[in-house]
């Protein structure tokens, strides 16, 4: 099949390159000249486990190509996926302008039947918007001609993302129209062979689903984190806790993980989004409303334990921060608690030497210039002359360091471990002041 995809970021790329993996056709569209500069010479302009391959492949066998020009975009494929950002609007929603920015280019171009299929995560009615969108400008343009839009939502998690996409755990599809459903089964089987996971529905639940299990995991998060600072004042330690919890199968280990709080491009601004509608709908969304509140509180934690360390003095300190990316096997920064760290730390007068496996580029694009950042190239470097060790993210390269050479190289033996990632007690006996995230008194 011939398939063009708008948007070559985390979504659009991995959705592109694994279609072509399997033989169809993909024209990749993005408005950013650079970006596709970028792409035609095999630069990848994001880090995701074995995306390089799989685009590199694809090139050379000319079933992916990358452009700017939407005349080619729209005339290269009867079925044309949106696959651009929809970053939060100021009061939270979701800002729809990229994606109604693709329905016109489309509506502007084309000749004949279309099928428009929407992978952004969009509000429950954007479908509709689309729509009429399409239908607007055809009409200015004086022609009828047939076309859809279905709702198709991505589930993929960055750093796993090319095995989530041939992988699915399920393949949603919103649509009213068997002829369009038809098409996404015939798309989508060679990912769906082992046993049927497309699900079909209508559009509005379609969208529906994608937040709703964001929000389910974001509430998770939110949920141990708010049992991990009660955890602190009782006395418990809530790495026991989870561990006993997670035993139980109606609950589980997965997601269980307390911390310095989510972030990344999809749980924050997705929960934030869905307060939103529901707030449109007449209806107080309650427990969103905690989850995003817990979350902010939580990615100020590491930061307010350093403070109380240093008692309240931290201008002039210097801080290593280990992981910038805000999970790990991925670049992106956005929203990170990495940020919120090193921002509170810069606005209290302190410095930071950082070291993340990929995210360095990124770190220097965002931050580059700064004199109170220092990016080393290894996670020991980081350590040099700092007045404490922070772990922000669980990278496995961060998960057993060689604690005496942590040691000797610290101004002082103290950690904060916003991944509880280490024991306390072994710390401790190594002679390390520990702070973890819900580990007894604080510490
Ligand atoms: P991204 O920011 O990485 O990429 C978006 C790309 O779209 C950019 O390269 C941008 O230049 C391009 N773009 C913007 N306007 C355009 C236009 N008019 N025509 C062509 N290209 C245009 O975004 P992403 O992380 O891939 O997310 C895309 C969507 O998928 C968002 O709605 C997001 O919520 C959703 N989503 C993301 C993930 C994830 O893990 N990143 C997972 C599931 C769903």
């Amino acid at each position: 099949m011939r398939v063009t995809i708008y948007g070559c970021g985390y979504v659009g790329l991995v959705t592109g390159a694994c279609l072509a993996h399997v033989g169809n056709r993909v024209l990749m569209v993005d408005v950013d000249a650079e970006r596709v500069a970028r792409l035609r010479r095999g630069e990848l302009p994001i880090y995701e486990p074995g995306l390089d391959d799989l685009v590199a492949e694809a090139a050379a066998g000319g079933r992916i190509a990358f452009t700017t020009d939407a005349d080619e975009a729209v005339a290269h494929a009867e079925v044309q996926f949106i696959a651009v950002g929809t970053p939060p609007d100021e009061d939270g929603s979701a800002d729809l302008r990229h994606v109604l920015e693709v329905a016109r280019t489309i509506a502007e171009r084309m000749d004949g039947y279309r099928l428009i299929v929407n992978k952004s995560t969009v509000p429950v009615g954007t479908a509709d918007r689309v729509r009429e969108t399409v239908r607007e400008v055809l009409a200015a343009r004086g022609l009828e001609l047939d076309f859809d839009v279905i709702s198709n939502p991505e589930f993929l998690k960055e750093g796993a993302a090319v095995e989530d996409f041939m992988k699915p755990d399920r393949i949603i599809v919103g649509c009213e129209r068997e002829d369009s459903a038809e098409r996404m089964r015939e798309l989508y089987a060679p990912f769906n062979r082992n046993h049927d996971r497309l699900l079909v529905m209508d559009t509005r639940s379609a969208e529906l689903t994608k937040y709703a299990a964001n929000a389910m995991l974001a509430t998770k998060i939110s949920f141990m984190n708010e049992l991990a600072n009660l955890a602190e004042r009782v006395g418990a330690d809530i790495e026991r806790v989870r561990v006993g919890i997670g035993s139980d199968p109606r609950i589980g280990y997965h997601f269980i993980y307390p911390g310095c709080g989510y972030g990344g491009s999809c749980f924050p601004k997705d929960v934030k989004a869905l307060i939103r509608t529901a707030e449109e709908a007449g209806h107080d969304a309650r427990i969103l409303r905690a989850v995003d509140g817990v979350n902010e509180r939580q990615k100020r934690r590491l930061f307010e334990k350093i403070r109380d360390h240093f008692g309240g003095r931290l201008a002039g300190r210097t801080l290593a921060l280990w992981g910038l990316a805000f999970k790990p096997n991925t670049d992106d920064m956005r929203e990170a608690p990495s940020r919120t760290l090193m921002e509170a730390l810069w606005a209290a007068g302190a410095r930071v030497r950082a070291h993340d496996p990929v995210a360095m580029a990124e770190a220097r694009r965002l931050y580059g210039g700064r004199d109170d950042l220092v990016l080393c190239a290894d996670p020991m470097e980081a350590l040099e002359g700092a007045d404490a060790l922070a772990v922000v993210t669980e990278w496995h390269l961060f998960r057993s360091p060689d604690f005496d050479a942590v040691k000797a190289r610290l101004r002082r033996p103290v950690i904060f471990d916003g991944r509880n990632l280490y024991d306390p007690a072994r710390l401790a006996a190594l002679g390390f002041t520990y702070y973890g995230i819900g580990r007894g008194t604080g510490a």
